[in-house]
């Protein structure tokens, strides 16, 4: 699974464009995309593309003389939306993409579904999405061309999840990219993403993704892999368990993670890292994380690799902690 995101800044502001992309980079992005809104911001992306190590994908509507010229300024891959681009003009595309082993995604949006498919599909906007899929699908294996990623996406989590399902079964060889669109800002746009993302890859559907978030980009990179960990898909960073807090705990366990958590940047991927507030679960979750935390009235007891590593007072802990962590 291929974490994704897209570029908030227009081309025209070229530098902040190579700063985002490192910026997303670090985060763990793997591929980004970029808006090609015309033919003559194709310079711009050139520019951005040679300053980049990451993975640029041209977002193009409309026009596929827009997706020509993001393939001469040396782009991997185009996106084009079934929904808005002519298929009588997309020979010429096509062969280029060909000769040049450049990557089509094939992005339906729900947002831009056409009439003459929502016509065919009865209304129903899963199937409509589908149908969109099929019409461009067809006609670039038809031609020859199967080097393709297949998209459809909708603010609606059913939506999307039931259209992605009709995709997934009707084209099982070639890889999926998935997420809900326009998922929207903070918390909803978080679970309205998780519910449709984790949806799709508990069928086994799904090759990459991209939280699409009303937010910086870096953060939809974050969201991406929290999903990809909560499902046992993939792991980056610490895996971090704390518990909610209750009336039982004997320690504060808000204050204990916010005092933890810059600590924890440094540590392998994978890591497990526990802080529990009371001995109801917190020693028992302490012991089996790499790194165990169980809060006491006046402090904690830290535990590394299940064994016992001293009892503390809180006021101590600021101090004692980074070298715990050091340790192994
Ligand atoms: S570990 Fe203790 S404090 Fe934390 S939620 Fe469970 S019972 Fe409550």
């Amino acid at each position: 699974m291929r974490v994704e995101s897209m570029l908030k800044t227009a081309l025209p502001n070229k530098e902040e464009c190579v700063a985002q992309c490192e910026r997303l980079e670090r985060a763990g992005c793997e591929l980004a995309r970029v808006a090609l809104p015309a033919v003559e911001l194709g310079e711009f992306l050139r520019w951005v593309n040679e300053r980049t190590s990451l993975p640029l994908m041209a977002d193009v509507h409309f026009d596929p003389a827009i997706a020509i010229a993001a393939m001469k300024a040396g782009c991997a891959a185009v996106r084009i939306n079934p929904g808005n681009m002519p298929l009588h003009k997309l020979t010429e595309m096509i062969a280029m993409a060909k000769g040049l082993g450049v990557v089509i995604r094939v992005g339906a949006n729900g947002g831009s579904l056409s009439a003459r498919h929502l016509d065919a599909a009865g209304g129903d906007r899963a199937t409509a999405l589908f149908l969109a899929v099929r019409e461009q699908v067809s006609l670039l294996l038809d031609r020859g061309f199967e080097n393709i990623i297949l998209s459809a996406k909708s603010s609606s989590v059913a939506e999307t999840v039931r259209g992605n399902g009709l995709i997934a079964r009707a084209w099982p060889e070639l890889p999926l990219h998935i997420g809900v669109t326009e998922a929207g800002p903070g918390d909803a746009g978080i679970v309205r993403s998780t519910a449709g993302i984790a949806a799709l890859l508990s069928q086994g559907v799904g090759d990459t993704l991209r939280v699409s978030l009303t937010d910086e980009p870096e953060r939809e990179v974050r969201v991406g892999y929290e999903i990809l960990k909560a499902l046992g898909l993939r792991s980056r960073g610490v895996e971090l368990i704390s518990c909610p807090t209750c009336g039982r705990r004997r320690a504060d366990v808000m204050k204990l993670v916010r005092l933890i958590e810059p600590m924890l940047s440094d540590l392998p991927d994978g890591t497990t890292v526990a802080v529990m507030g009371c001995e109801v679960n917190g020693p028992r979750e302490a012991k089996n994380a790499r790194f165990g935390i169980a809060g006491t009235p006046v402090g904690a007891v830290l535990f590394r690799e299940g064994v016992v590593a001293g009892e503390y007072d809180f006021e101590d802990l600021p101090t004692v902690l980074p070298a715990f962590f050091k340790e192994t």
